[in-house]
């Protein structure tokens, strides 16, 4: 095994951080045992939802796929325990910050019998891309980072780039979080053999495993797997600690030194990024058929009893999650499920861990925010913007409803990492602002989107009417013709035989 390599490109802006991780990293991930109900949302990812495929009362058991991709941007659902299926309700979710969202409940049996395979898979790397591409998508397998992308769709899209690069991102900037931290120390094994495995999807020799260099523990087992594979494929990379290195464009930058053009994506530069929870997903997927039905998420701050990482089923709420680990401290006052910076807060800790669930952080109090002022021009937030946009002036596009400039000053390609707002000394909101801004961007888009399926749906109609108009025409003038046709035959041979008649008189 080489040595960890620093050659790095520069990283624009971004902020040193206090981690705040050491206490949820002192002792090893517990295991949290599989809850009486399970809570499975139908939306999990990236996507349109999946479509359930099993009714109330019907028996499921521990991986079954419940809940199937209606053929679009999407992830299949498998149960995460054994039992019975007993309601499909809406209930709160943590992506619509504890409104409710249509989950399939299981009432589980105790038993957590798993499904038996159909048949032995083949090894993988017998298997042709394509073969192993569509077996990752039967898995449920999402970006686990926090963008729940369908993994099988974004590989899908990869190979029809020309990919050089494969990035695992072990890179967890955000404070609190060290769930990524925990899974390389412990896990190391299934996230290699998982980059093996994305390694022969892509068809392409080399893989960055990136680490941050304030993570030793995980660095030295993962230098000790890397040992045994003996695979020269696999590189370790180390990359400061500095938020948001592990945004995936800003990866790219640091680890292969390439700009990902704005509106673009990094399989344009030829690199694909990978969270390392992701490829151990896959590994557990394809050398021991067990789809997505779990997860290491990390449960910390001054609200929880006992900082720790925990591995528990997909579907278990917060409440039980946390009650496993000594519940609550009377500073509790604020639930969020993700961290500090990008998480979102929820009013009820009925939600369920879900697939994109990388922390549950339990606070006295998110943020100080103070009260907004006006924004003093001080050009703070653009200095630490890693994505080098203007957070100031889209602020004010964003107050104005300006589309159009929002769209040119290049809001989309906000990443939504806090930077701007946590300099801001006005204490404007900035990312909640551009975070509205964006989702009213996509609903004109979709308005538009279906304004203009309906003018289509619209032109076709009145095309259809008007070939049928010109059928029925059309047939009317040939009943007419063969009328006119059948009269004139019919007096011929009325002359016929008046003459026959004449000639015989
Ligand atoms: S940091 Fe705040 S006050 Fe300063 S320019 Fe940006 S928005 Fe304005
Ligand atoms: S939230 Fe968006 S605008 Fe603000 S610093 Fe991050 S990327 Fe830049």
């Amino acid at each position: 095994m080489s040595a960890p390599t620093y050659d790095l490109g520069k990283l624009h802006g971004g902020l040193r951080l206090e981690a705040r991780k050491r206490q949820s990293t002192e002792s090893p991930i517990v295991q949290v045992p599989v809850p009486g109900q399970l809570v499975l949302p139908i939306t999990q990812h990236a996507g349109d939802p999946a479509q359930p495929i099993v009714g109330i009362g019907e028996r499921v058991l521990k991986g079954q796929l419940i809940a199937e991709t209606p053929g679009s941007l999407s992830a299949p659902v498998h149960a995460s325990s054994s039992g019975k299926i007993v309601a499909i309700e809406p209930w709160p979710v943590s992506s619509r910050f504890g409104q409710k969202a249509p989950c399939i409940i299981i009432e589980c049996d105790g038993e957590d019998r798993p499904i038996e395979a159909v048949e032995e898979a083949p090894a993988y790397d017998s298997l042709a891309p394509e073969v192993l591409l569509a077996r990752i998508l039967r898995g449920g397998i999402v970006g686990l980072g926090g963008a729940v992308f369908p993994t099988a769709q974004k590989l899908m899209q990869a190979v029809t780039c020309d990919i050089e690069y494969l990035i695992l991102n072990g890179v967890e900037c955000e404070p609190y979080i060290s769930c990524d931290d925990m899974l390389m120390r412990e896990y190391a094994r299934e996230v290699l053999g998982g980059a093996q495995i994305l390694l022969h999807a892509l068809e392409i020799d080399t893989c960055f495993v990136v680490v941050e260099s304030d993570k030793p523990e995980a660095l030295h087992r993962l230098g000790e797997v890397l040992a045994e594979l003996d695979d020269d494929r696999l590189v370790l990379k180390l990359v400061p600690t500095i938020y948001p290195s592990g945004g995936e464009d800003q990866l790219v930058q640091l680890v292969a030194n390439r700009e990902v053009p704005s509106g673009g994506l990094p399989t344009d530069v030829g690199c694909l990024v990978q969270n390392v929870g992701t490829a151990a997903a896959i590994y557990d997927w394809i050398f021991h058929n067990e789809p997505l039905i779990s997860r290491v998420t990390t449960v910390t701050g001054n609200g929880v009893a006992r900082p720790v990482n925990v591995e528990a089923r997909l579907g278990t709420t917060v409440a039980n999650i946390v009650a496993h680990i000594g519940g609550y401290t009377e500073d509790a006052k604020q639930l969020v499920i993700g961290g500090p910076m990008t998480g979102k807060s929820v009013t009820t800790d009925s939600v369920p861990l879900v697939k994109a669930s990388n922390c549950i952080l339990v606070i006295s109090e998110r943020r100080d925010g103070g009260a907004e002022m006006p924004c003093i021009r001080c050009g703070d937030c653009a200095a630490v913007c890693p994505v080098q946009l203007l957070p100031q002036q889209l602020f004010w596009y964003a107050c104005a409803d300006n589309e159009a400039k929002l769209r040119s000053h290049g809001l989309t390609d906000c990443i939504e990492c806090g930077c701007c707002d946590l300099v801001c000394p006005s204490h404007i909101p900035l990312t909640f602002d551009f975070r509205m801004a964006k989702a009213r961007i996509r609903e004109l888009a979709d308005e538009k989107a279906r304004a203009e399926r309906a003018r289509q749906r619209f032109e076709a109609r009145n095309e259809r009417l008007e070939k049928e108009r010109e059928e029925r025409e059309a047939e009317l003038a040939q009943q007419k013709e063969d009328a006119k046709k059948a009269g004139a035959d019919a007096i011929a041979e009325i002359m016929k035989r008046r003459q026959q008649k004449d000639e015989e008189d």
